[in-house]
């Protein structure tokens, strides 16, 4: 990925978003512009809603208030974000034949005090519930919420969800370095639980000190391998401290296809057989794997062979579609999952966008 420095512009939407990413104004540009509208996803003869679960935004006066750039993905160097307009958006949805993009902010926040907290979140659910209202048959959007402080962190989601519609929550992999699994965080969990809403974690490059010296130098590590690493260890960790069978109903949705877990995951099946001394008895109740088949990921895999794999291991009702837009790293998010051997027509409309509304609470068109 170029690491070009680029700065944040305020070409908002509506309602005061820019959908940011590194260099994207570029490569958002060098795509050919949607000329003729969307060309529809067809399945069996039916056209079908295509829902994008993995699409970032910032809010520019959000990120005035806590006087650092926007959260990115993850270069040591840190990058100022570009903005881009509405219009560039829509276009860039309709060459990749998305119908709906479920907007969500990076956490940028979780080291920040209460009331400064409490204003970022505000600014923010505000802005998107705004702007996901004007753009309904486009946009949706998960709440963003101050987890470094679990009791608030659940007000505003319920807030978020019951008073300004949107459809969940957005968090990172771990909270200023304590993990999602730890007690301090039960509240909110607890929270998600009862409203019956999606929690999308989304990684945090570098949030691990130590790691994150290790993954410096050349190729963007932090990114490539931190990412996927770090919502490994945050699923894992779900999954082991029993947090999975503490809140059985939570709805969990994980990034980039659940980073590293589902392709090694029966490992963890045989840790607590081999070790037994090292497992706390009936800490979780259930194989591992048993967990990982009941959360959800995007199918930002890369490779047909990839995906056929991730619905082996899961199944194809556990994939929505993702693309990290803007990041540049997918062109054709549909065909990626069209291509993709062996699934069924109801899988493709699963993977899609079916199961995605589902989650979400969003009526097909
Ligand atoms: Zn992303």
């Amino acid at each position: 990925m170029p690491n070009r420095r680029v700065f944040l512009k305020d070409v908002a939407g509506a309602a005061g978003l820019v959908f940011v990413g590194c260099g994207i104004a570029e490569a958002a540009q060098s795509r050919p512009a949607a000329r003729a509208g969307r060309r529809p996803v067809l399945v069996r003869g039916r056209r079908i809603t295509t829902v994008d679960m993995h699409a970032h935004c910032a809010v520019p006066r959000a990120v005035e208030m806590l006087k650092r750039p926007a959260a990115n993905q993850g270069s040591d160097d840190p990058l100022m974000l570009a903005g881009q307009a509405l219009a560039q958006r829509l276009a860039v949805m309709d060459t990749q034949r998305i119908d709906m993009a479920v907007l969500s902010i990076n956490p940028n926040w979780y080291d920040v005090d209460r009331d400064l907290a409490t204003e970022v979140i505000r600014v923010q659910n505000e802005s998107l519930a705004a702007f996901c209202a004007a753009h309904a048959d486009r946009f949706a959007a998960f709440a963003s919420v101050a987890l470094q402080f679990p009791d608030l962190a659940a007000q505003q989601l319920e807030h978020a969800v019951k008073t300004l519609g949107l459809r969940g929550a957005a968090i990172g992999g771990s909270v200023a370095g304590k993990e999602l699994a730890d007690p301090m965080f039960h509240p909110f969990w607890a929270k998600a639980e009862s409203l019956g809403v999606v929690v999308f974690i989304h990684p945090q490059p570098a949030a691990t000190p130590d790691l994150a010296r290790r993954l410096r130098g050349n190729g963007l590590l932090t990114n490539v391998i931190g990412n996927p690493l770090e919502t490994t260890i945050a699923l894992s960790h779900l999954i082991f401290e029993g947090t999975l069978d503490r809140f059985p109903g939570l709805k969990i949705c994980a990034a980039h296809g659940g980073g590293y877990l589902p392709s090694y995951m029966n490992r963890s099946d045989h840790g607590c057989v081999t070790f037994p001394a090292q497992c706390q008895a009936g800490v979780p109740k259930e194989h591992p794997t048993a967990y990982v088949k009941r959360m959800f990921y995007d199918s930002l895999v890369f490779t047909p062979e990839a995906l056929r794999h991730l619905v082996a291991e899961v199944g194809a009702g556990r994939i929505v579609m993702g693309t990290d837009y803007p990041y540049p790293w997918v062109d054709a998010p549909v065909d990626h999952v069209l291509a993709t051997p062996g699934l069924a027509d109801a899988d493709r409309e699963a993977i899609l966008g079916k199961t995605a509304m589902q989650l979400l609470g969003i009526a097909g068109t």
